[in-house]
């Protein structure tokens, strides 16, 4: 079994501490692209070894193969619960790739597909899961999963989501009627793109000129696809897309996120008439055609594959570079979704591109803000204290359209915005702008400044951190103070400024010596 990295080590002991201490439902939120599959796999290797059934369940026959492929890598055995044509498909992978298959009729370890396993509860009677693991937990709470969880009301649950969020704000705690009972948060984003197990990224809004007079109707919560279709149906529109690719990406691998299917298409072909080589991907097409596609993404032999936000999960493209946002939402999963595509890191990709021709970002926030999840199920991001302004603040530079934080100059071609233009300036006549890694700094800079200020648990809640967060900054703080006394302590000769400065590891170092 290959080793974790630290978080994921944290994090999976934090799940098994709250089993041990008699929790039964963990919503174990994690960023995409963060190796949320893999961390959770190892868990389910532990039961393995002790001979318990562990059941993962995936809510699309598609999403089956990339499960049973993290297990297969990691050595798993593992039995299918789905369609014959499904496990045929996924034995052949495993073949394919590595030589050998681990799917197994006897093994303890049982993936299977929401669909196929609710049609045969009554025909399962050597089915005693220990553990069942929810992967895409944020569907987990419709009614086919509900059957099928409630089928084995004692077995441990463990629900996976990048985006713990619900655009009809159900609530996923079990005391307001959810089937969890904690959360366990995975680093944020920002951390990860530190670290070097994300992608650092720029983000333009360019300009496109929607069809007028498409009234934009809701449809379950978010806006009807029909009528984003609609808005995006003309030439005009297909060529500012292609032009401003060209001009912000050329040659880059991309994935355009669409709002229908026939979208997808008619992008797809206003590109190959552009003389780029492109196709459109969704859930009907054929397995084979679908691999080979994204294989040649990779290759630079395909420039762009266009598809539906809704169909991005099974998508793993690490060599994606460029996401062309086409499809407006109001679910903030479909956005870091779609987004998370390009933000894996590869060695080919000094950093991904986000283009943003619908006005997501305004919507919902650069992808590393620093969001606060909780069981609750609502949508939010962490504010300072004395921001009252209702939505994001970002602002396209009407120059280069890169998309920044508000400021009086743009930071990434040094136009200065006039004045009063400044407040107005969210892209509503469609300006193009990047948001610059400088810029951003300069925002967490400040957070992190207005937390440092904070001088209790109290203050920082009211900065808008989260009760438990602002606990554990608190702790960890005191717990500097008192590793700093001991160094003064044991080194004297180190001065008070530079002792202020010193990491936790750091003057755990300094103790040693
Ligand atoms: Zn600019």
């Amino acid at each position: 079994m290959t080793s974790l990295r630290p978080y994921q080590t944290a994090m999976v002991r934090e799940v098994s501490q709250h089993y041990q201490s008699g929790v039964q439902g963990v919503l174990m939120q994690s960023a995409t692209g963060s190796g949320k599959t893999r961390t959770a796999s190892y868990i389910v290797g532990k039961y393995a070894m002790t001979c318990r059934q562990v059941l993962w369940l995936v809510h699309r026959e598609e999403l089956l193969m990339q499960a049973a492929m993290t297990f297969a890598q990691q050595g798993i055995n593992h039995r299918l619960v789905c369609a014959d044509s499904s496990a045929r498909a996924i034995k052949a992978q495993q073949f394919r790739e590595l030589g050998r298959t681990y799917v197994n009729p006897t093994a303890q370890v049982v993936v299977a597909s929401i669909q196929t396993i609710v049609r045969r509860l009554d025909r399962l009677p050597w089915l005693q899961p220990a553990q069942i693991i929810a992967d895409e937990a944020h569907l987990s709470l419709a009614a086919t999963w509900r059957r099928v969880l409630e089928h084995w009301p004692n077995a441990r649950l463990l629900g996976l989501s990048a985006t713990p969020t619900r655009l009809d704000c159900q609530s996923f705690s079990r005391a307001d009627g959810g089937l969890y009972d904690t959360l366990v948060s995975g680093p944020p984003v920002a951390d990860l793109i530190e670290w070097g197990n994300l992608a650092r990224f720029k983000v333009y809004a360019p300009p496109i000129h929607f069809r007028e007079g498409v009234k934009l109707r809701r449809k379950g919560g978010d806006y009807d696809t029909k009528d984003l279709e609609a808005e995006l149906d003309a030439p005009v529109i297909y060529g500012d897309v292609i032009g401003h690719y060209e001009k912000l990406s050329r040659g880059k691998p991309a994935i355009a996120f669409c709002p229908t299917v026939a979208s997808a298409e008619r992008f797809a072909q206003a590109f190959r008439d552009a003389g780029y080589k492109a196709i459109a991907l969704d859930g009907t097409t054929d397995d084979a055609v679908r691999r080979r596609s994204l294989q040649q993404l990779g290759a630079g032999e395909l420039d762009v594959v266009t598809s539906v936000s809704i169909l991005v999960e099974g998508l793993d493209v690490p060599y994606a570079t460029t996401a062309l946002m086409l499809r407006r939402t109001e679910s903030l999963s479909l956005y870091l979704q779609a987004v998370g595509r390009v933000l894996r890191p590869h060695p080919q990709k000094d950093h991904a591109i986000i283009l943003d021709f619908v006005g997501v970002t305004s919507i919902h926030g650069f992808p590393d803000e620093l969001r606060e999840w909780s069981l609750d199920g609502k949508q939010r991001r962490v504010r300072a204290a004395n921001d009252n302004e209702p939505d994001v603040k970002v602002q396209t530079c009407t120059h280069c359209f890169a998309v920044h934080v508000p400021a009086p100059v743009c930071p990434a071609c040094g136009h200065e915005h006039p004045i009063k233009q400044r407040r107005e300036m969210q892209q509503v006549d469609g300006a193009l702008e990047e948001i610059t890694a400088d810029q951003m700094e300069a925002i967490r800079r400040q957070k992190r400044l207005l937390q440092g200020q904070a001088q209790s648990v109290e203050q920082l809640v009211a900065q808008g951190i989260g009760r438990f967060r602002a606990m554990k900054i608190v702790e960890a703080r005191e717990q500097k103070a008192r590793l700093r006394e001991q160094v003064r302590d044991a080194r004297p000769d180190i001065p008070m400024r530079q002792l202020l400065a010193m990491k936790p590891a750091e003057l755990r170092a300094a103790i040693a010596v």
